[in-house]
């Protein structure tokens, strides 16, 4: 590719407090509640309301701003943003504009090329607009509308154009994820929508001065949906430019079905949204004290929890970022290594991020559905790490335990699968082996020598599976050489 790619991103995440913004409605899960049954007469935008500043709601901004390394300000002010569409009550939305609420922070991310440091230009409050859904009815187009989540507070994340490549974007965007979650902000649920990401996209040819046009796609769902988009629209960038033509600056959304970007605002149709201070509401004014109370109780945040989870327990460097990526599979990993006893801990990992996790891709399950539990996890493990159970039969005994909610040992136990160990049972199966395949050990001592991984399945067979694989090897090794 000849063209340098700069991408800035913008992230809307819903603040989950109790209530909404700027009143006392529920803010409710709109996937799983009736439409309309948390609205009053602030959030539904009636003549003669005024909206009152929910603290929670800020404070879960502090805690976003603080990890993103923001300077948060002294003083911010809200404006109204004037639209209209059905799914904004009032006509405009409550925003912050020229004063947002934190500037100038960022964030390091580790990406293939090492690490990368992403600016954040702004972290800003709002509220939400509602929820409209199209559908045919009678012949007839209609539009249904929610109002459950106009006026649910959302932080907008800006970034500035920092990242330069997939691999930037995409460790950005799990980052910034994983932080929203661990900190509590909401449930990271991005089918849900409650985290919303747009992306702006230029090129340049390398070495330019100037910033390419951008534009900016909207309607990206999931990572996936995301970096399908920008490859897309860096792709049909860059055939502009080739033609000798100039990409315009516009507004596209992403196809789903169709896998491509589309028009659905150019520049000429840019809104101009009036900004001016919100009159109803005075500035925000946010003490020093309160910064530092809230950052002194910030959680650890999922890079510095990489790390610690690295040097304190052993695993690999993206076994840990996996690890800290999710703090409830995090929470999981560390209950089970506290109740360890001989084994080493990344064995907890290997089998959280291997077999567990295999398991809950094939059931859709999710963690907190599982029947295991940390101290039955450490009970398989150390199993396998006291040679009760080979590796393989301890991946069947998990399964099982998945299913059922068995212990390892128990059902160790009842199926007879622990590991035999007794020399002379070792012994005796390796000499029938050999003893039935007279052919195959007559080309082995000939020279073919791959034939010792044969006798081994067949031994390892003929002892139903549960034999010492250590001991069965030596002993075969042992046996097959001997004359
Ligand atoms: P708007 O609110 O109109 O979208 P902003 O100034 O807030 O404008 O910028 C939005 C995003 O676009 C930011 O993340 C910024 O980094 C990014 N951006 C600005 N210029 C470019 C560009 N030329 N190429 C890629 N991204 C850009
Ligand atoms: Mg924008
Ligand atoms: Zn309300």
């Amino acid at each position: 590719m000849k063209y340098e790619t700069v991408i800035g991103l913008e992230v809307h995440a819903e603040v989950a407090t109790a209530t909404k913004m700027f009143c006392s409605c529920p803010v409710v899960d709109t996937t799983q509640v009736e439409p309309n049954t948390s609205v009053c007469p602030v959030c539904a935008g009636m003549p003669g309301t005024l909206p009152v500043v929910n603290k929670m709601a800020v404070e879960n901004g502090i805690k976003v701003a603080l990890a993103l390394n923001c300077e948060v300000q002294h003083t911010s002010i809200f404006a109204r943003k004037n639209y209209f569409y059905p799914d904004l009550p009032k006509g405009y939305q409550i925003s912050q504009f020229e004063f947002p609420l934190a500037r100038n922070g960022y964030m390091v991310v580790d990406t293939p090329e090492g690490e990368h440091k992403i600016r954040v230009n702004r972290v800003h409050l709002e509220e939400d607009a509602g929820k409209l859904t199209h559908i045919h009815k009678d012949g007839e187009e209609c539009t249904l509308v929610d109002l459950n989540r106009a006026g649910v507070g959302l932080l907008e994340i800006v970034t500035e154009p920092d990242m330069h490549s997939i691999e930037d974007v995409r460790a950005y965007a799990t980052n910034l994820r994983s932080i929203i979650r661990e900190l509590g902000v909401n449930s990271g649920d991005m089918e849900k929508g409650v985290i919303r990401f747009e992306a702006n996209i230029s090129i340049r040819p390398f070495g330019a001065t100037t910033l390419g046009k951008r534009v900016e796609i909207k309607n990206l769902n999931s990572f996936r949906a995301m970096e399908r988009g920008i490859i897309y629209e860096l792709k049909r960038q860059a055939e502009v430019l080739d033609r000798g033509e100039e990409v315009d600056q516009e507004t596209r959304g992403w196809n789903e079905e169709k896998q491509c970007t589309y028009i659905q605002r150019s520049k000429e149709e840019a809104h101009d949204y009036r900004y001016f201070t919100e009159p109803d509401l005075p500035p925000l004014v946010v003490e020093k004290e309160w910064v530092e109370a809230v950052r002194a109780g910030l959680p650890e945040l999922p890079r510095e929890k990489a790390q610690r989870l690295q040097s304190q327990y052993g695993v690999t460097k993206v076994e840990a970022s996996l690890l800290a990526a999710d703090f409830e599979l995090n929470q999981f990993f560390e209950a089970t290594v506290k109740v360890l006893k001989a084994a080493p801990a990344r064995a907890a990992a290997t089998w959280l991020l291997g077999e567990v996790f295999a398991w809950m891709n094939q059931s859709g399950a999710v963690l907190a559905d599982l029947k295991v539990t940390p101290a039955m996890l450490a009970e398989l493990i150390e199993a396998t790490n006291s040679s009760v159970v080979n590796q393989n039969t301890a991946k069947t005994v998990l399964g099982e335990m998945l299913t059922s909610g068995k212990g390892a040992n128990a059902i160790i136990q009842e199926r007879g699968l622990a590991q035999v160990s007794d020399s002379s049972f070792i012994t005796d199966v390796v000499k029938k082996v050999l003893e039935e395949n007279p052919n195959e050990l007559a080309s082995f001592r000939a020279g073919k020598e791959t034939l010792a991984n044969w006798f081994f399945g067949q031994a390892m067979r003929a002892a139903g599976g549960k034999a010492n694989p250590a001991l069965l090897r030596a002993e075969l090794e042992k046996q097959l050489r001997q004359n």
